[in-house]
């Protein structure tokens, strides 16, 4: 039987001994008085709703999917998920940290961003149906008008309705410039909307009262390209004025996509047949409202994998330590079985450290991010909130790609740790394989995260967001560097700092004179950007777990933190050296190859 454990000892190390969290609260108003003791049990309670309730509907929500009635066009989820998400809305789960002026309870980001860790390993199919919402939920919130924000707001908040993104169309998905579904204005100031939209998560369900959709669409007169597309809210009920239901609107789920994972969460074909929306910012500024929701969704679809990861994790260790096969090389352990258990083969360990230093790793970032993002909403210090929104900026694609990345091939070794069983489907681990896929490709695929952050993020600004990170590990460098039981975290990283910036030189260099030298590299770049950013966290990770030991504290979890810790500086760190090799091997081979592609 599959299992998973809320990780609350790891993420209580992240949010209080390594970041502490409540003394960054204490300057934000906000939460100046939220302590460790209420977040712990606020997460407690959240990891038995993760467990308990949603967990046991992963692997029958895998084997059910969605069906769509096509007379109807409403869809029905798997068994049991509606009454999860009963559960969700009554326990409070939606409305954690929401804004209090909407019914929010205004607890830090960090609450939501763990409780939905834990959500995304116990059932990455259903947390998306809630997940979407948090994205829709910041876009109105941002940019919504007084009356959008009086209208959906509060039901968004308490979960009573759900929020999707429409952005994809057959023709179009990266480039959303392409983009034909079409807005017509009204005279009493509405639009009619009419288009096709694909592949649209948790576009249509039977969970929630109303589905609000975010659509992208072009008005009438609109500039050609990314430049002329508008948002718009388009709710599958329209709203009375008094705020009750009012007729269906001409929006609906025309198909269902079949496809290799997350097959409990509704992929929808949706068709817009004039359907009425409002308007939310301006006339063709539609990007800058959908980009509040998309750097949520993509620390979003991060999370996703940390908690696939996690949980891939914890089911490979378990089944090593039970499975019994071979004598370990170094002579026999369990004298009393007839073999060793397989986690004291050298490789096996391998994977399962890998996975752990995956996850644990992911958790300090996203924790870190999530703290990011509350200085950007919440810090009183104007200074503060525009570096915080710097940093977050460039750590976005990080999170996006690099947890994506790793939670796939952090997936598989878990699988491999199984054998053949990891290939049948009763243990779960091949449905993590097939859940962790889809994270590498939407929210904007792996490979345009790393255009965002190298093209943009990075040579866009001549490296100045890079270099403020770069800050950081210097000053860590500099606190710890006559320190010799860090010199194997700290050594890794101030080398790797120094050569990034050269690194990075040369490309921007190379991609003055032929830009395809950025496109060729970038790839490799994230990942190298990512070893710096996981090494700076595992190194701060050591550094704590290191103090106390020193200070007498035999807690087991120290020990292992630092071991985990060793086996990612020695083992995982080091690509970055091949990495750079690759990088610098350039665009030519790839592009004077017309031949090899013929
Ligand atoms: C299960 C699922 C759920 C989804 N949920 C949603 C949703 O809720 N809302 C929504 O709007 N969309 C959703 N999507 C769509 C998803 O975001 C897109 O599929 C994704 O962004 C890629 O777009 P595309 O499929 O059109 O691929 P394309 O844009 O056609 O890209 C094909 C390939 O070309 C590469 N490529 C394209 N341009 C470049 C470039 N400039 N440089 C280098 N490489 C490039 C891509 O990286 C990719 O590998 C979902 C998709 C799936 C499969």
């Amino acid at each position: 039987m599959p299992v998973y454990n809320p990780p609350l000892r790891d993420m209580q190390f992240v949010m209080h001994e390594v970041f502490k969290v409540t003394d960054e609260f204490k300057s934000m108003p906000q939460h100046a008085d939220t302590d460790a003791e209420t977040i712990n049990a606020v997460l407690e309670e959240a990891g038995k709703f993760a467990s308990e309730v949603i967990f046991p509907l992963n692997i029958s929500g895998d084997a059910e999917g969605c069906q769509l009635d096509i007379k109807t066009h409403e869809v029905t989820t798997p068994k049991g998920f509606k009454e999860a998400y009963k559960t969700y809305v009554d326990g409070g789960w939606a409305a954690l940290s929401c804004d209090p002026e909407f019914g929010g309870q205004g607890l830090p980001l960090v609450v939501n961003q763990c409780l939905y860790e834990m959500m995304n390993s116990a059932n990455q199919a259903w947390t998306m149906y809630p997940g979407l919402t948090h994205g829709a939920y910041a876009s109105l919130h941002t940019y919504g008008t007084d009356e959008q924000k009086a209208t959906y707001l509060a039901k968004m908040t308490s979960g009573e309705w759900t929020g999707t993104m429409c952005l994809t169309e057959p023709h179009c998905g990266t480039d959303l410039g392409l983009m034909r579904t079409k807005a017509e204005p009204q005279p009493d100031g509405t639009y009619k909307i009419t288009g096709n939209k694909i592949f649209i998560s948790a576009g249509e369900h039977d969970m929630a009262d109303n589905i609000v959709h975010l659509v992208l669409a072009r008005l009438p007169d609109a500039p050609k390209g990314i430049k002329g597309v508008s948002l718009f809210v388009v709710p599958k009920y329209l709203v009375n004025k008094d705020g009750s239901l009012g007729e269906r609107n001409a929006i609906h789920c025309g198909g269902l996509e079949h496809k290799m994972g997350i097959k409990a969460n509704a992929t929808a074909q949706i068709v817009i047949d004039a359907a009425i929306g409002t308007m939310v910012g301006a006339p063709n500024k539609g990007m800058q409202g959908m980009f509040v929701m998309m750097n949520a969704a993509r620390l979003g679809v991060g999370n996703q994998s940390l908690g696939l990861t996690e949980v891939a994790y914890q089911n490979a260790l378990a089944y090593a330590k039970d499975r019994l096969q071979m004598r370990s090389l170094s002579g026999v352990k369990a004298k009393d079985k007839l073999a060793d258990p397989i986690i004291v083969h050298p490789d096996v360990r391998k994977m399962l450290l890998t996975a752990k230093a995956y996850a644990e790793g992911g958790r300090a970032l996203a924790i870190y991010s999530s703290v990011l993002l509350e200085k950007v909403h919440n810090h009183p210090d104007e200074k503060v909130r525009k570096d915080s929104d710097e940093m977050l900026s460039l750590l976005t694609p990080i999170v996006k790609a690099f947890l994506t990345d790793n939670g796939y091939q952090a997936a598989t070794m878990c699988q491999q740790v199984f054998g053949g069983h990891g290939y049948i489907k009763e243990w779960g681990m091949e449905q993590h394989v097939r859940d962790a896929r889809i994270n590498m490709i939407y929210e904007g695929t792996n490979t345009i995260q790393s255009l965002d952050l190298l093209g943009r993020k990075v040579l866009g600004d001549n490296g100045a967001a890079l270099k403020k990170f770069g800050k950081l590990v210097g000053a860590l460098v500099q606190e710890e560097g006559v320190n010799e039981k860090m010199a194997e975290f700290i050594n890794p990283i101030a080398v790797l700092g120094e050569q990034i910036t050269k690194f990075t030189m040369e490309i921007g260099f190379k991609g003055l004179q032929n830009p395809d030298e950025v496109g060729a590299a970038a790839v490799d770049y994230l990942r190298v950007a990512g070893h710096l950013v996981f090494g700076y966290f595992w190194a701060r990770m050591a550094q704590v777990a290191l103090r106390e030991i020193a200070a007498g504290n035999t807690d087991p979890f120290y020990q292992g933190k630092l071991q985990t810790a060793r086996f990612y500086f020695a083992k995982l760190f080091p690509e970055t050296a091949s990495l750079m090799r690759t990088a610098r091997a350039g665009s030519a081979v790839l592009m004077d190859t017309d031949a090899a592609l013929a």
